[in-house]
């Protein structure tokens, strides 16, 4: 096992009716802007239960973020911000009115004079230099409500960059399962299959025999696939929805990429398929793992073998057979749940994307990404054509 520190400092509020909570957890006489997206909170009573938690503080408002939170947009909350001299953001909604929120929480306390290069440099916020903020999440999928990072779009240079820094950890998130009921099953799926990628980033790496972290990677892993079919059905389960929302929320907030490897190249390649083309962020995943993990073989085909055995039960073949096993049942999982694999599935004008995003990340000076620094943009050209 590897070196590590670890420290989360938000504090998770979690179940039925915890949305008044909030009100005991923002500083006496702060000041608040609440900031959400294009209006679900608004018909799913969400809206309202934040409004009476929050009726002993001055507040405004500051909706339609959308989603894959777009930099100009933030940028006139951020004039609000200064305007009106806020306190505190409270992000109520999915990863992208969080991730948004965390840009503003970054900017609002920024020395330099351009905000844009916090993402164009990633700027990090150290501790106790962001604005403080909370929120209340309404979409399990990214758990950017229990980390510090968070990726902010731009849709004039079709950029989509990644911020983040220890400053940046909201200071309390509630975690009401109820508010599950309203999301559309396409969203749902998306969570699945963002959960699911973000545990295969941290896990399909090489072996540090970690074993308390590999049994916590599979436990997230097999949870997301046990409840993925109750999840989909039309009537709402709490019991299964409070088990998604914790397992999104414990698959990215730190815990199990302690010790280990990891990889993000998966979602740093898929980044750049939400920009050119505006595909859910879930859906890149789903379009890249497969070509990722071909093209990687040789340096995770032990970990793939391992997980077919534990997640998938596969115990016949030679490691190899239940590495590609382990590969195939990976894109299983993605269209079980509705999503599509091939970047044909998505856009025509898939010709010249490999190239394209070669040409972005050799620019960037990203020589080599993944948990060994070994993929070059000549073989994510590979990945993306391969991905076709
Ligand atoms: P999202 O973009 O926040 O939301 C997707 C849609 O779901 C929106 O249209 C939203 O509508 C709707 N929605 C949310 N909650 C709802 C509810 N309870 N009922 C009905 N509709 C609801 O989705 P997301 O997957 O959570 O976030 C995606 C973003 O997060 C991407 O930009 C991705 O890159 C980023 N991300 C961040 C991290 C991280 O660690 N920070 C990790 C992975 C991905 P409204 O706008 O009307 O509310
Ligand atoms: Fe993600």
């Amino acid at each position: 096992m590897n070196n590590f520190d670890f420290q989360n400092p938000t504090k998770i509020i979690f179940g039925k009716d915890e949305i008044a909570k909030i009100s005991n957890e923002i500083p006496e006489g702060a000041k608040v802007l609440v900031l959400f997206g294009g209006g679900s909170i608004k018909k799913n009573g969400v809206y309202e239960q934040v409004s009476n938690a929050l009726s002993n503080f001055e507040v405004i408002e500051f909706g339609g973020i959308p989603a894959n939170p777009e930099y100009e947009v933030l940028l006139e909350a951020l004039d609000i911000i200064k305007a009106e001299n806020i306190t505190f953001l409270l992000a109520v909604g999915g990863g992208s009115v969080i991730d948004g929120t965390k840009f503003l929480a970054a900017a609002a306390n920024y020395k330099g004079d351009n905000p844009w290069d916090i993402l164009a440099n990633n700027i990090r916020t150290e501790e106790g230099k962001g604005m403080p903020f909370g929120t209340v999440l309404t979409l399990p999928a990214t758990g950017s409500e229990m980390n510090s990072g968070a990726v902010v779009s731009r849709a004039e240079t079709k950029e989509k960059r990644v911020l983040g820094g220890p400053g940046l950890f909201p200071k309390f998130s509630i975690l009401d399962p109820q508010v599950v009921k309203s999301i559309p099953k396409r969203q749902i799926a998306n969570g699945l299959a963002d959960a699911f990628t973000h545990v295969l980033e941290q896990y399909m790496t090489y072996s540090v025999d970690a074993k308390l972290q590999d049994r916590f990677a599979e436990g997230i892993i097999q949870t997301l696939v046990e409840i993925a079919p109750t999840m989909l059905k039309d009537e709402f389960d709490y019991k299964a929805s409070a088990n998604f929302m914790w397992s999104c929320t414990m698959a990215l907030n730190g815990l199990i990429q302690k010790g280990v490897p990891s990889d993000w190249a998966i979602h740093m390649i898929g980044h750049e398929l939400t920009a050119l083309y505006g595909i859910d962020h879930a859906r890149t995943l789903a379009i890249i793992t497969e070509s990722h993990y071909t093209v990687n073989f040789d340096d995770k085909k032990e970990k793939l073998a391992q997980y077919a055995e534990r997640v998938w039960n596969v115990s016949e073949g030679t490691l190899d057979e239940k590495a590609k096993a382990g590969i195939e049942k990976t894109t299983a999982f993605y269209q079980s749940l509705g999503i599509d694999t091939k970047l044909s599935d998505y856009t025509e004008n898939f010709e010249g994307t490999a190239k394209e995003i070669a040409k972005r990340f050799t620019e960037r000076g990203w020589k080599g990404i993944g948990e060994k620094g070994k993929v070059t943009p000549e073989m994510v050209e590979k990945i993306v054509e391969m991905s076709y």
